[in-house]
């Protein structure tokens, strides 16, 4: 199943090439503030579906003809990986690793859509990134989650970029611009994932292809993150985990755009403003 948001807060699924518009079916008023439906579709999936497919209110439609939104506005935290995969920590000269640093976090806000522009801050001389990386949402909450059992509470996958100036100030706010997390197209739901541990992700910018690895050579893997992070935070359904970008990063500027893929997950092209 894909999950998405459309059209300014609405909820919709795909399931076997065909879409549905479940919005009314699950009563969300797209006008309620904040915008935590999806986080609370995730939160009660496994007892609202399959019936909700049924309901009288449930419409088919067709994806093609909307607006995509982030899939998740208003997650409770988006933890960040930082290099977590030995090449991109040599092309840094970094004496950071994810093993050994763990976890930081971007602001919520910064997360944007399939359909939402990458806007550059006004730093003129500085550069700004791009970083290719699996987006995993969390599923099932919890705290102190082993590894064992750290795949049940995955719901899901989507591409996300993790956008950031480079610089000396402190990462959190380098990397917390609106628009620097762009994340979607939609997501797609574990079991339709077939190995996340084996996973090609690529990033072009214009139709150069800058980033090109896979899942198989994180150096945390995602069971790790999702025991490293419990074992520091409770983690709560809608939750997003950045696993870390490959070599390859590099500047952008205004009028690129930036095209991610990720195998079984989605694929999404971002123009730069
Ligand atoms: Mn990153």
């Amino acid at each position: 199943m894909k999950v998405f948001q459309f059209n300014g807060g609405r909820i919709g699924v795909t399931i076997d090439s065909q879409s549905y518009d479940l919005t009314e079916a699950l009563k969300i008023d797209v006008q309620s503030w904040p915008p935590v439906q999806m986080v609370q579709f995730i939160a009660k999936v496994d007892q609202n579906m399959p019936a909700i497919l049924t309901h009288p209110l449930t419409k088919k439609m067709d994806i093609s003809s909307v607006r995509l939104d982030v899939p998740i506005s208003w997650p409770n935290k988006l933890l960040a990986f930082p290099v977590n995969y030995l090449a991109h920590g040599v092309e840094m000269k970094s004496v950071n690793r994810a093993d050994l640093n763990g976890f930081f976090l971007k602001a919520n806000s910064s997360l944007s859509g399939p359909n939402d522009a990458i806007v550059l801050p006004d730093l003129p001389g500085r550069e700004i990134h791009h970083e290719c990386e699996l987006g995993i949402v969390i599923g099932k909450g919890g705290r102190n989650i082993s590894r064992e059992n750290a795949y049940k509470h995955i719901f899901g996958y989507a591409c996300l970029i993790d956008m950031v100036v480079r610089g000396k100030e402190e990462r959190v706010m380098r990397k917390s611009y609106d628009t620097f997390c762009p994340f979607g197209p939609w997501i797609t739901t574990s079991d339709e994932v077939p190995d996340p541990a084996n996973l090609q992700t690529r990033l072009w910018v214009n139709d150069e292809l800058r980033q090109d690895a896979n899942t198989k050579d994180l150096i945390v893997d995602i069971p790790g993150m999702i025991e490293l992070s419990s074992k520091v935070a409770t983690l709560y359904p809608g939750d997003i985990i950045a696993a870390g970008t490959p070599a390859g990063v590099g500047p952008v500027s205004r009028g690129d755009r930036v095209r991610i893929q990720i195998e079984h997950v989605g694929e999404m092209t971002l123009l730069v403003q």
